[in-house]
């Protein structure tokens, strides 16, 4: 018996859902680890996600249905990723955001682990002049095995979040969303690529201040970079189209 939602999803959505799996694995954003989902574009209170399996190797058919619980309701025997409750819980408190990228790239960990602020360092990453909260389990949780792997822990990292659209996680990775999938994407490859920048910027700087970009540079780029996001888009969807053929 089946709890899908009724609506189907155009297939070509779909197509791009799993390509985004393959995208960020191209761009070093995720390994064998990390996933992203997409709102469903008519049913609001479901999403879908890939099941359990290492993100270049998605297919359309590897897709699962979500409501915003995290219960898969058409997985017909698919294992489902444990943190799928991170993607669930940000949709119930962000109806804003459509995509959620959740990674463990490795030059966005430091920040979340010594307190110093990820800044944005150039136009590119402006979504992060916003500020970067970090979501500490342990303040709440105690010792944990580090993952989200419950609605509570999931309520708490978006709590976090709260309107900003990237959150680190301490010892662990970050999770970057956008209005669509493309933005979160994009916001999820330059997270990465900004953490890098910014690595390099402290260790030039000796006692100079960083000219990072203020909050309202932050605005305003960002705001372009949501149309230019479709060119980087573009290009990474046509490599994976090349290799295979979808
Ligand atoms: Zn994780």
């Amino acid at each position: 018996m089946s709890n899908e939602s009724g609506s189907p999803v155009p297939a070509n959505l779909i197509a791009d859902l799993a390509a985004a799996s393959r995208i960020l694995a191209a761009q070093g954003v995720v390994d064998g680890f990390g996933h992203v989902s997409l709102r469903h574009p008519t049913a609001s209170d479901r999403y879908l996600m890939a099941r359990s399996v290492a993100p270049a190797l998605v297919t359309p058919d590897d897709i699962i249905e979500y409501d915003l619980d995290s219960n898969p309701v058409n997985a017909n025997g698919r294992a489902s990723f444990i943190e799928r409750f991170i993607h669930g819980e940000i949709y119930k408190a962000r109806p804003d955001i459509q995509s959620v990228v959740h990674s463990h790239s490795p030059s966005v960990i430091p920040f979340g682990l010594v307190g110093v602020p990820l800044q944005a360092m150039f136009h590119t990453a402006a979504f992060i002049a916003a500020g970067v909260p970090v979501f500490n389990i342990r303040e709440k949780f105690g010792p944990t095995d580090m993952l989200v792997s419950n609605r509570e822990k999931g309520v708490v990292l978006a709590s976090v979040m709260g309107g900003k659209n990237v959150v680190l996680m301490r010892a662990h990775g970050s999770v970057a969303c956008g209005p669509t999938l493309q933005t979160a994407v994009f916001r999820a490859v330059y997270t990465e690529v900004n953490a890098r920048i910014q690595h390099w910027t402290m260790a030039l700087k000796g006692g100079a201040t960083i000219a990072a970009l203020d909050p309202e540079e932050g605005r305003l780029a960002d705001a372009i970079n949501q149309t230019a996001a479709m060119r980087a888009w573009e290009l990474w969807r046509k490599g994976v189209r090349d290799e295979v053929n979808w």
